[in-house]
């Protein structure tokens, strides 16, 4: 049989690879690398002419790192034009066709002109209407057939609807102003030289009208730029200025305004500022305009009789979906706002659904996998008996909960996939722990991997001590682990004698060899990247995986992230948490904060004071750790034991300074935000956080979870260095809310689900449309269909076209899965 190379994946590498610049970016390999490596593989039973071709990329890609930009650039089109006509000429069903469509000639496309109507699937260059130059040009824009034209989506509306004579300009309106180009200048900024500013003097009949846009960067403050730019607003040409209309000292004039010339005739523009509609702006590149992208869009609009209606009536109709040609056509060029909702709405619904559908397709595959270790009444053994009567307390109804739905898992042949999300404090350690002696008490071993040195070794405290009574070994590995020691450890896994690992990354190293790996836990997993997460998983053969959140995201985000995880959720408490009074102080009440601290460690209490860095270099204007803990220790509390931790200190000091806080020989622990996870320290009753405004909520409420793990009141002080309503707005959420969740969701709202889940989380996925913010409820029905599409055919072979789409899709949705 013959195997159809994964194109997909190659498309991938290309595309993004262009999207960086032609940098030669490294994923788990540099990007020539793998360009390399698959043209060394042409498929089977290719033509002897196409054979040289994959010779000739082979080649070429191994001296793509000593080529300059422009010949990277011209590599990189090339291949992916031939991919792309390769994979026409395989089709989908992995079949090469008799060779006459796949024989291109590199660079020298003949445009053809077409009499049939035109195909979806139709590489641009060849569409009459756009022809090979501009088809070219809109390569530089990653559009090659006409399908990936007809799916990029405007980023924005002009909206002639609302097109306003200059005297009649109203603070406060969004509006479009035609008027002729009367003066024109664009130069550095004579205060910022990386800022490049272009004027334009407008004037229609009724007044006239200064517009600015501001460029910054390195990239615009070369000259001829400027002199570029400057000329394409030549004076007396007529130009559509939009945007919103602010006052300045000057008077009036447009916010951030989306500039455009309606030179020709017979432009679209003028046409549609006729009829008053919202006309679409197009991202575009240098050398591409706007005129070319419109005329080419409506160019391929024509091809939407051909674009086949991907989902099954029934469902179309119960969500009440707009139909996707109807749709594709108004995205572009909508009648009015009303039409232009109902096209967005549908094709938001498409970028959720499709992600839902590879979900929850891939979590039905998941669970058709049979090969993992089946854990028999994991709950009635005797370590986990004993491990209850150890424990001081009662599990809350919500950790009992989560216990069953992992015994559950534990006792199914398919490898447990679970996520337990529990607020700071809710007590997931013991949970993790019950999971692990059931694997145990089975006669297997089990891994627990933590993001960082200080929360590996406060885990592998608590369990040593739990881990003593029961009479079990427990070893800690961490990057500081002694040679020696290590060693010991490698040997005692691979004979079984050792039960339970709990390490770091150190975990994955190839030379960590398990007896029989039957569960993997992972906590904090958001810290860790897919690949790590997958490498402990190998270390052992099927085994189940757990994995654990303490940072709640919004269910929307939830949804887009772990759509393929069972979720757990431990949502409420151990009872008797006293709420953590928390106060926002400006930098000027710094002192009402020491005062409650001083109160509170004459009560034998004790206190955590953050703050955001601690490189000196950083230009921020923010007190470093170092010097900051001289200052409180030297002038401040020079009657206390002040100690520190930051990042760059070795993991021996950072334990020292962890230790001498627990045990209360220092009294004031001045930190930056290594400890926002797993530190406990019961005592701790005030945690003071300076320059609060430049955290997450998210990473706030963590951080705060640090206090308020003893029975006393706690408090959480936070300093905020800006004052701007935006700061005070966010730090409020705080002062009012517990509840992790709630604290995410609006994070989520008021910083953007990219901030929410920091630089680390890269699994969200590059909506075109959809926002985690405002289309929830579109979310949650695309949820809904998914579900119920899998439920009546998980294998989708009744939905032919949905299938396709799906896989069409797929790639491009999820991301990340390049050069793995
Ligand atoms: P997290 O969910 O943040 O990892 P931990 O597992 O560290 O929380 O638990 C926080 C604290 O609460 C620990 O000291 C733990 O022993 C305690 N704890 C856990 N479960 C309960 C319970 N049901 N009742 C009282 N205390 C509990
Ligand atoms: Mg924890």
């Amino acid at each position: 049989m013959i195997e159809a190379p994964d194109w997909e994946r190659l498309k991938k590498a290309l595309a993004v690879e262009a999207k960086h610049g032609f940098t030669n970016i490294v994923g788990k390999q540099p990007f020539s690398q793998f360009l390399q490596d698959q043209f060394s593989q042409p498929p089977a039973d290719l033509a002897p002419a196409e054979r040289c071709q994959w010779q000739k990329f082979e080649q070429e890609f191994a001296s793509y790192p000593d080529l300059s930009f422009a010949l990277r650039q011209q590599l990189v089109t090339q291949a992916r034009q031939y991919i792309h006509s390769c994979q026409q000429a395989w089709g989908a069903g992995g079949k090469p066709s008799c060779g006459q469509q796949s024989k291109i000639e590199l660079g020298a496309i003949s445009m053809v002109e077409s009499t049939e109507s035109v195909s979806i699937d139709q590489p641009l260059v060849k569409l009459k209407g756009v022809g090979f130059r501009n088809g070219r040009l809109l390569e530089l824009l990653d559009l090659l057939t006409v399908r990936d034209l007809l799916f990029y989506y405007p980023r924005d509306y002009i909206n002639y609807a609302r097109q306003v004579p200059i005297n009649e300009l109203q603070p406060g309106e969004t509006v479009t102003i035609v008027g002729e180009v009367k003066r024109v200048s664009c130069f550095s900024s004579p205060r910022n030289k990386k800022l490049t500013i272009l004027d334009l003097l407008m004037k229609d009949s009724t007044g006239q009208i200064k517009v600015s846009r501001f460029f910054a960067g390195n990239y615009f403050s070369n000259k001829s730029w400027q002199e570029k730019t400057k000329r394409s607003y030549p004076v007396g040409a007529l130009v559509a200025a939009s945007g919103l209309v602010k006052k300045n000292k000057y008077g009036l004039t447009l916010d951030k305004p989306e500039l455009e010339v309606l030179e020709e005739e017979n432009n679209n523009a003028i046409e549609s500022l006729n009829v008053g509609r919202l006309l679409p702006v197009y991202a575009l590149t240098e050398g591409v305009t706007a005129a070319v992208v419109r005329r080419a869009v409506m160019t391929a609009l024509l091809a939407t009789k051909n674009l086949e209606e991907t989902l099954p009536e029934p469902l179309r109709k119960q969500y009440d979906l707009l139909e996707l040609k109807e749709a594709i056509a108004s995205i572009h060029f909508p009648d009015d706002e009303d039409v232009l909702r109902t096209a967005r709405r549908r094709l938001i619904f498409d970028e959720f659904f499709y992600l839902q559908l590879g979900f929850l397709q891939r979590r039905y595959q998941q669970k058709q996998d049979r090969t993992g270790i089946k854990i028999k009444s994991p709950d009635k053994g005797k370590l986990i008996e004993k491990f209850y009567k150890l424990l001081p307390f009662q599990l809350t109804d919500a950790q009992n909960r989560v216990i069953d739905e992992i015994l559950n898992d534990l006792k199914s042949t398919t490898p447990m996939n679970r996520l337990v999300q529990g607020d700071v404090g809710a007590g997931k350690t013991v949970v993790a722990v019950i999971a692990i002696l059931a694997a145990i008490q089975a006669g297997y071993q089990a891994a627990l991997m933590a993001p960082t040195q200080v929360l590996a070794e406060q885990h592998y405290r608590k369990l040593l001590g739990w881990f003593n009574l029961l009479k079990l070994p427990v070893e800690l590995l961490t990057g500081s682990t002694k040679t020696a020691k290590g060693r010991e450890i490698h040997a005692r896994l691979e004979t079984g004698e050792l039960p339970l690992l709990v390490g770091t990354h150190a975990l994955i190293q190839d030379t960590v060899n398990f007896h029989r790996l039957g569960l993997v836990v992972i906590d904090e997993q958001h810290r860790f990247g897919v690949g790590q997460r997958a490498l402990l998983q190998q270390k052992g053969d099927a085994p189940h995986v757990l994995t654990m959140t303490a940072t709640p995201i919004p269910r929307t985000m939830a949804l887009t992230i772990h759509g393929d995880l069972d979720v757990s959720q431990i949502d409420s408490l151990p009872p008797g948490r006293k709420p953590i009074q928390t106060t926002t102080l400006s930098s000027r009440q710094r002192q009402k904060a020491y005062n409650l601290m001083r109160q509170e460690i004459a009560q034998c209490r004790q206190v955590y004071i953050v703050l955001p860095l601690v490189e000196e270099s950083e230009k921020l204007d923010l007190r470093s750790a170092v010097e900051e803990h001289k200052r409180l220790s030297k002038t401040v509390f020079p009657e206390y034991q002040v100690g520190l931790l930051h990042g760059r200190m070795s993991s021996a000091e950072k334990e020292e300074a962890i230790n001498n806080f627990r045990d209360n020989k220092t009294q004031i622990i001045v930190s930056t935000t290594v400890l926002e996870v797993g530190v406990d320290v019961p005592n701790a009753t005030v945690m003071m956080i300076e320059n609060a405004e430049r955290f997450g909520l998210s990473q706030l409420h963590q951080l705060r979870g640090r206090v308020g793990r003893g029975d006393r009141k706690s408090y959480c002080l936070l300093i905020g260095g800006s004052q701007t309503a935006d700061a005070r707005q966010r730090l409020n959420v705080l002062e009012q809310s517990q509840d992790g969740f709630f604290i995410a969701e609006m994070d989520m709202r008021l910083r953007g689900p990219g901030e929410v889940l920091g630089t680390r989380q890269s699994g969200l996925p590059d909506f075109a449309l959809a926002s985690l913010v405002e289309d929830e409820d579109v979310l949650i029905l695309a949820r809904d269909a998914a579900e119920k599409t899998i439920l009546q055919d998980e294998t989708l072979n009744s939905f032919p076209l949905l299938k396709a789409e799906l896989e069409r899709r797929y790639q491009r949705i999820m991301g990340g899965t390049m050069m793995t």
